[in-house]
């Protein structure tokens, strides 16, 4: 009998498929400072916040921290790169999911290190996320891959963490997931090997979020059959 009350879903990468943009923008922005980075770099630190990514590639680059100024620079440029981009669509069968999961009494709650002002109104209207299963950048003092983000989700949803289930694409975000106690399933959408994600050990890992939600579908209507036969 599958125990499941909350699933926790990371933004970039697992609802949205907005992490080629944010490669695209970091690539051009590290171009602009003359530091050729290699693209998997984006995802190997997605989850870091920009000023941890930044002063990263200049200590690998230059052996310093990158200054406020620069810090300034660099990640203005980025934001204004991100608006320009082409708006990210939804990950293939990720609507579906969140709805079925509703559907059965499981809460849904996104757990993203992401501020974008505009993400309350967009996560309600493409996903029917409210503010309250929402944790945001803004919630947290700590981001990825310190598990207070789940933390804060876990404590919101009034669950034990063995009644949850978190979705995550990065290898940051599984080990923030797996330090707050929680069974941490992957789906690899991004550029990465396998290995970034099962070194940080993920419980379970999915190639697409279809096969991701083609195997929880299935196990939740395997769930009914037995109810129904135990009865
Ligand atoms: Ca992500």
């Amino acid at each position: 009998m599958i125990k499941w009350r909350a699933f926790f879903f990371d933004m970039d990468g697992v609802l949205y498929d907005s992490m080629p943009n944010h490669e695209y923008t970091w690539t051009k922005t590290f171009e602009a400072e003359e530091i050729l980075l290699d693209p998997r770099e984006a995802y190997i630190n997605e989850g870091r916040t920009g000023r941890g990514m930044i002063n990263l590639i200049f200590n690998r680059n230059f052996g310093r921290d990158a200054s406020e100024d620069e810090i300034e620079r660099i990640y203005s440029r980025k934001t204004r790169l991100m608006r320009e981009c082409p708006v990210a669509p939804l990950m293939p069968r990720m609507k579906q999911l969140v709805d079925y999961l509703r559907l059965h009494g499981i809460a849904a709650y996104v757990v993203t290190g992401s501020k974008q002002p505009s993400l309350i109104d967009k996560l309600w209207r493409e996903y029917g996320f409210d503010k309250e299963h929402i944790v945001c950048g803004a919630d947290v003092k700590r981001g990825k891959p310190d598990p207070e983000p789940y933390q804060i989700a876990l404590q919101r949803s009034g669950c034990r963490p063995q009644e949850c289930v978190v979705v995550e694409n990065a290898p940051l975000g599984v080990r923030a997931a797996k330090a707050a106690g929680l069974y941490c399933i992957a789906v690899n959408t991004g550029k990465l090997d396998n290995s970034y994600l099962t070194e940080e050990h993920c419980d379970e890992l999915y190639a697409s979020t279809t096969e991701l939600t083609v195997r929880i579908i299935g196990l939740l209507n395997d769930n009914l059959a037995s109810d129904f036969t135990e009865r």
